[in-house]
């Protein structure tokens, strides 16, 4: 049976020593108002919420695996033993209103803490915690472009947590292509819209936790142009509230059925089907796009929390059993009366435990880097300072989604690995963590298309301002520490990755703009780009963690190994992990012309794109 803590003393490092989010919330009036901003308090949140997680929601991690969700006959939904008394104890502590606006009956704390609660709640039970995940995107959308009718009704009710939420994009024929959708809209005249069509793929889509639910739903309303342009975001409720907030009428929307999946089996995701279903515009009328984007940022972020949350908790249990399993001898002898050592012993154990640790400790300050930087882009009172955490939060959404994932994913297995073929066996418990981890990398976007929106959108179209800005940050780091006799060598290679990141990206540049098949060269190179850029990032924080570990080896401050194992960590890292951005480099310069093979010679595709 997989165990979980929660790593309160690490997380504690990055708030405080890496980010010196002290003073950062102190310069956010917001934070100040809400007598939220005091680390002391913040700790004791942080404290709380472990405890919650560890005792209420791990104990259904595998309970959920085993039994999934069930749809009756009327298209109901029953969610695993011990799924919906958690979910209450949770919303009575409060915890669904953590970082929501005191406006809606939310408590006003700093994204850093929520952000820390869901990486909590992914280790626990990633199923288990999408459905109080989903509610946070439909609040974060509602928020920012809902009208105050819609707001004032439904917010405070999802802010508790006695409604949820959804969010409603993919059909059978459109996933990564949201233009072609066919839902429709109809306009009734009386500011609702009728709602038709079908949706598939929706994570909590159905359920019995919440008294309702709320649908966040793309559709094209009757006139609107086709592609992306035409699209809008309507609300559709379960059942229709009354103006006093009490459930009201059954909406026209059903669960036709439920996925049989591959993970995260607690997790209902529904076929729903809208017939004539009522809806409420959300914002503006063709900007659906832009406006469940919002949801979607917040979606993604989540998502490279599930990466990470997988890999801390597969991590920790695969440390256990290496401490505990005898395997084979090792010279110098751990255990000369037993006959076989530890197999954490054998340095290709430890490398695999290494490169989990080594991942999971960089997501973590990334994750946590980018949450106080959601605070900065929201509350800064200087609007120069919002913009340039906002390009910040921007330009690393989809590398946290895409880096974080596909590295909780390589931990999840390794950490199985540990396990050798007791990895392979359900009580276990690990082969549930691979499962469960893999589609982080599929939903919100592949990981794919997260390289396609950073390498295109977030860095060429934007002329590599954004990244400039990073790059900038990263160099000064570089050379302000050159000649550091500890990470000398870190940032010696760290500049050096950081510069051809921008060569690269100029080379990637120029192709691009190579006539019709400029398209396909970004393409080709995107996913190799995004693992650089992630690496790049990593390279930095790791550098950071490093040189402040050492400055308090140095005072003598290390009392319990935890500096010295972030310094082993880091090096570690640049000797094993980071180097992997030399093999990058190479295919990325290799672009799409080994790509570019015969059709019908190579895939047998008589009709496809015939180069020879
Ligand atoms: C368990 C689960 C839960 C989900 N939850 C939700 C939810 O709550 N709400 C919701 O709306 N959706 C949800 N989804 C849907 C999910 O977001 C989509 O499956 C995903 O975005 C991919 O779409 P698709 O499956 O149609 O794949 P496709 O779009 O058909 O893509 C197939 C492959 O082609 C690649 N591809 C496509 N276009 C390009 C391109 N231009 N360049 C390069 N490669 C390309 C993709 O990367 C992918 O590898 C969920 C899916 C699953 C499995």
């Amino acid at each position: 049976m997989p165990t979980y803590k929660a790593p309160l003393r690490d997380i504690k490092f990055v708030m405080t020593e890496l980010l010196e989010a002290g003073p950062q919330l102190a310069s956010l009036p917001f934070y100040q108002d809400n007598d939220t901003a005091d680390l002391d308090l913040i700790t004791q949140v942080m404290e709380e919420a472990a405890r919650f997680v560890e005792t209420e929601v791990q104990p259904l991690n595998q309970v959920g695996d085993r039994e999934g969700c069930v749809r009756d006959e009327h298209g109901e939904v029953k969610t695993p033993t011990g799924f919906k008394a958690a979910y209450k104890k949770f919303c009575d502590a409060g915890w669904p209103a953590l970082d929501a606006d005191p406006q809606y009956g939310g408590q006003g704390m700093p994204h850093l803490v929520s952000m820390t609660l869901n990486e909590m709640l992914n280790s626990a039970s990633v199923a288990w915690g999408m459905y109080p995940g989903l509610s946070h995107g439909a609040y974060s959308a509602l928020h920012a472009v809902g009208s105050e009718e819609l707001k004032n009704l439904y917010l405070p009710k999802i802010v508790s947590g006695q409604w949820s939420g959804t969010m409603c994009l993919t059909e059978p024929h459109a996933g990564t292509d949201l233009g072609i959708i066919r839902t429709k809209a109809s306009d009734n005249g009386d500011g609702t819209y009728n709602i038709t069509g079908t949706k598939i793929f929706i994570s909590a889509g159905e359920h019995d936790l919440t008294e309702n639910i709320v649908h966040l739903v793309l559709a094209r309303l009757d006139g609107s142009p086709e592609g992306t342009k035409g699209i809008s975001l309507f609300l559709v409720p379960k059942f229709i509230p009354n103006a006093d907030g009490s459930v009201g009428e059954r909406n026209a929307v059903v669960c036709g059925s439920l996925e049989h999946k591959m993970g995260i089996h607690g997790n209902a995701t529904a076929v729903l089907n809208f017939d004539q279903a009522k809806g409420w515009l959300v914002g503006e009328i063709n900007k659906g796009m832009n406006h469940m984007f919002i949801m979607m940022n917040a979606a993604r972020l989540g998502t490279g929390l599930q990466g990470l949350g997988l890999g801390e908790v597969s991590y920790q249990n695969a440390l256990a059993y290496a401490k505990d399993r005898l395997q084979m001898r090792h010279e110098p002898r751990v255990l000369p009366s037993e006959n076989a050592d530890p197999i954490l012993v054998h340095p290709d154990v430890r490398r695999m435990l290494l490169t989990g640790k080594a991942y999971n400790e960089a997501g973590r300050a990334l994750a946590m880097w980018l949450a106080l930087s959601l605070d900065v882009e929201h509350h800064h009172p200087d609007e120069a300072k919002r913009k340039e955490a906002g390009d910040l939060v921007a330009l690393l959404t989809p590398v946290a989604k895409a880096f974080m994932t596909d590295n909780g994913f390589q931990t999840a297995v390794l950490s199985q690995q540990v396990f050798g073929g007791h990895g392979y066996i359900q009580e276990w418990g690990m082969e549930q963590f691979v499962r469960d981890a893999r589609i982080g990398q599929i939903y919100e976007g592949t990981n794919g298309i997260q390289s396609l929106d950073l390498l295109g959108r977030k860095v060429l179209m934007d002329g590599g301002k954004k990244l400039q800005k990073l790059a900038g940050t990263l160099q000064e780091f570089a050379e302000s520490h050159e000649d550091d006799e500890h990470i000398g060598d870190y940032v010696n290679q760290l500049g050096k990755a950081a510069q051809q990141l921008g060569s690269l990206t100029m080379v990637i540049g120029q192709k691009a703009m190579s006539g019709s098949e400029g398209a396909d060269e970004v393409n080709a190179a995107a996913v190799d780009y995004l693992r650089f850029f992630g690496h790049v990032v990593y390279g930095y924080l790791w550098a950071r963690m490093a040189k402040i570990a050492q400055e308090k080896i140095d005072a003598g401050q290390d009392r319990d190994g935890f500096y010295l194992s972030k310094v082993q960590t880091a090096k570690f890292y640049f000797a094993k992990l980071f180097p992997e951005t030399k093999a990058l480099a190479a295919t990325i310069k290799a672009g799409n012309e080994s790509l570019a093979v015969d059709d019908k010679a190579v895939f047998g595709w008589e009709q496809g794109l015939v180069t020879a």
